[in-house]
């Protein structure tokens, strides 16, 4: 038997018949648990719902929708490369530069400054999606836009913080839990302690995994090992890189840019606190000093029939919604969970359930 191997038959033995419902919260886990098989090792065993932990799939519709309108109206989209198919009310923004408007994918936020600076006569706009991880990169480019000068880049921001999603999504009590796997490169930054008070508030374990085949099955086993002695507290697993109190100056950089407001989440609707504006002293890189009709986006339906929020929510698989691998493929997405290289749906397609 393979290291692999034996480690599922120790989680087997330590549940000795009990099947436990674990919720990896980061879309990389979720691809991470297809590629490496560790949903089948681990079946009977282990239950893995997926989580609100996809920045992409997590991103209303009414972003979409503002993104469109805006590539509509003269701007130079800039987007990481996941947005580009996400279906909006108004089409994905592949749809608006497959009709002639300029939408371009870059690799980091700092391009997007080096582009505005090399064409100053065309107007830019940057989607910033995601969570802690990627906060950081994109508040240090505001800042260097605004003291640079640079008026033909504004920022358009969907940024979001995770705990208070996991808060309001335990507090909901639409999905029971045993535990939760929680996501190495958000912890590098925020620390443990968002998550020990998860973990008293609802007792509810929690460990910290790599991205790993065997980084994953050490954090797996640990977080059974607290389950099924009732300890409600929280692991460090990947210590090699995240570190119990996280990275402070990379959180020092966000709050100096950005405030915490309301933000809707695709499923779990309106949480407070948990997405991030521009402070008022760079809020003239913020779309709304140019475009206030578009910024903040408004809040839509999704389009009817996808489940993504349901998945979101750990209620739902992705093989039991409808329209998994019939109209809903990787070729003809549906919704972002079938989008995103971190969405569950396109998870599953490719790596099977
Ligand atoms: S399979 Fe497609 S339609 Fe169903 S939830 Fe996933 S993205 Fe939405």
């Amino acid at each position: 038997m393979n290291k692999f191997a034996a480690m599922g038959e120790r989680i087997g033995e330590m549940l000795a018949g009990r099947q436990v419902t674990v919720m990896e919260v980061c879309g990389t886990h979720t691809h991470a648990l297809g590629r490496y098989g560790i949903r089948q090792l681990l079946r009977g065993k282990m239950r893995l719902l997926s989580g609100p932990g996809c920045p992409v799939c997590v991103t209303d519709a009414g972003f979409i929708q503002s993104a469109v309108k805006a590539a509509h109206s003269g701007w130079t989209i800039l987007t990481f490369g996941d947005l580009l198919r996400v279906p909006g009310p108004d089409g994905s923004l592949q749809d608006a530069r497959t009709s002639g408007a300029r939408v371009k994918v870059v690799y980091s936020p700092l391009d997007a400054l080096k582009l505005a600076q090399a064409n100053p006569a065309e107007n830019y706009l940057f989607l910033a999606v995601g969570f802690e991880t990627t906060t950081p990169a994109i508040a240090a480019t505001i800042k260097q836009t605004v003291y640079a000068g640079c008026k033909n880049l504004k920022f358009l921001v969907g940024l979001k913080l995770v705990p208070p999603a996991l808060q309001a999504l335990l507090t909901s009590g639409e999905v029971a839990l045993d535990g939760l796997l929680y996501p190495g490169h958000v912890s590098a930054i925020i620390g443990m302690e968002p998550y020990r008070e998860v973990a008293s508030q609802y007792r509810i374990p929690g460990v910290i995994g790599g991205f790993g085949p065997e980084e994953i099955m050490v954090a797996l086993t640990r977080l059974v090992e607290l389950i099924v002695t009732d300890k409600p507290t929280v692991v460090n697993a990947y210590r090699q890189a995240v570190r119990p109190e996280g990275n402070s100056q990379a959180r020092r950089l966000s709050a100096e840019v950005f405030n915490s407001v309301p933000a809707t989440w695709r499923g779990l609707g309106e949480i407070s606190a948990s997405g991030l504006i521009i402070r008022p002293e760079f809020s003239e890189a913020a779309l709304a000093a140019e475009a206030p009709e578009l910024d903040p986006p408004p809040v839509v339906a999704v389009p009817s029939g996808c489940r993504c929020g349901d998945i979101l929510k750990g209620k739902l698989l992705p093989s039991e919604c409808q329209r998994f691998s019939k109209e809903c493929t990787p070729r003809t997405p549906l919704g972002p969970c079938m989008v995103s290289a971190e969405g569950s749906c396109a998870a599953y397609y490719k790596f099977g359930e």
